[in-house]
């Protein structure tokens, strides 16, 4: 046998450009959380591991305003969280509701069906949010075991305000499950307060933490419908019946957890703690308007309404006559800065800017606001 080398490239050493992350994610990470992500391994059963991984959860509790005991994050991106949580909560056959005004309403709907979901849908335009009216008349007439919501839809830019959807819930006996990836660390969130049984997040949006690990929280309501199961969670991986196992006391080996990735997530939640969470959603706050106003300088306006406008992921209308992918284009390569285009019912209507957790900054808004300006002057 001789070993063949047709495949053994020659390449130089990774050179990445410094880019401006404010598309719908990843945002960049906060430096200290790199920092952390590049120190030595310990053991996933390490002594030192253990109390990492019961500090992060701590931090993540907080984070989330939650006391749930089975609050962790999952191997893997905000993906991975997503199907967890529908994994574990759906059996074959249970009745699913889920809000579909945008793209993830969408992957929830496609996700919720391959676990045997029989899938109900109630649908707005994207860019509109549900209201408790609207929501009462669904769960009344399906009466599913779970609702799915979007908290903060990064396809649209609009906040699903949650107050008041809980007690509904409770009416009909129905699990809320609640998408929080582009909301965690940036938007007012309170998963105990508005008695969210399930929710999921991401790391790369306001968490500022690279891409590859994912909170998940399951209430007490969750916890008791998945050890009534009359089948196995059908997600080895995913699997919250072994996975919090590791979790637990027990600490029983299921899979090797990603441990440079916990470091960092530790380390970006310890930011979030250090700030203050009241501190970190008004500081998104101010750093959106000071976007929204500069855009309207600018004459483009905001496609959602601003009373349930997302700090954290704005979508901007393109101008008449604008080649909105030329101007994408251009700020890459003029400015290093990455926006995003419109997907689905918005695609090539709107841009998406995020300004996400360590990207929410006075200086990138500004940057932005004159690089769009310049943009804006040279294409048309
Ligand atoms: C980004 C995102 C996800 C998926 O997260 P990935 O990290 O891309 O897997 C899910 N839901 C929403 C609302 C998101 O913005």
């Amino acid at each position: 046998m001789t070993v063949s080398n047709s495949h053994r490239i020659t390449t130089d050493q990774l050179e990445v450009p410094p880019r401006i992350l404010l598309g719908p994610g990843p945002s960049n990470a906060h430096p200290r959380v790199l920092q952390a992500l590049g120190m030595r391994q310990v053991g996933h059963l390490d002594p030192q591991f253990i109390g990492l991984m019961n500090e992060t959860q701590e931090l993540l509790r907080y984070v989330w305003q939650t006391d749930n005991r089975l609050t962790i994050p999952v191997s893997g991106t905000g993906s991975a969280a997503m199907e967890a949580s529908l994994a574990n909560t759906v059996e074959p056959g249970d009745v699913v509701l889920i809000g579909v005004n945008g793209y993830f309403g969408e992957r929830l709907c496609d996700m919720a069906g391959r676990y045997g979901a029989d899938v109900r849908r109630i649908e707005k335009p994207w860019g509109q949010v549900f209201s408790l009216d609207e929501l009462r008349a669904a769960l009344h007439e399906h009466r599913p075991a779970v609702l799915g919501l979007v908290h903060a839809e990064t396809s649209t830019g609009a906040r699903q305000p949650l107050e008041g959807v809980a007690e509904l819930c409770r009416e009909t006996n129905t699990l809320l499950l609640v998408d929080t990836v582009t909301s965690i660390g940036g938007v007012p969130l309170f998963i105990d307060e508005w008695g969210v049984d399930v929710a999921y997040a991401g790391s790369q949006k306001c968490l500022s933490c690279p891409p590859g690990i994912a909170p998940l929280t399951l209430g007490e309501r969750a916890v008791e419908k998945l050890n009534r199961r009359q089948t196995k969670v059908a997600n080895w991986y995913l699997d919250m019946t072994m996975v919090g196992k590791y979790w637990g006391s027990e600490r029983t080996y299921h899979h090797t957890a990603p441990i440079n990735m916990n470091y960092a997530f530790r380390e970006a939640l310890r930011l979030v703690a250090e700030e203050g969470l009241e501190a970190r959603w008004e500081r998104h706050r101010q750093n959106a308007e000071l976007l929204w106003d500069g855009l309207a300088e600018l004459g483009i306006a905001c496609h959602v309404p601003v009373e349930y406008r997302l700090p954290s992921l704005t979508t901007a209308v393109i101008p008449d006559g604008v080649d909105g992918k030329a101007v994408a284009r251009y700020l890459l390569q003029n400015y290093n800065i990455e926006i995003a285009a419109g997907l689905g019912q918005l695609g090539g209507k709107v841009w998406r800017i995020g300004l996400m957790g360590f990207n929410s900054r006075r200086e990138n808004v500004l940057l932005l606001l004159s690089a769009l300006k310049d943009a804006l002057k040279r294409i048309s």
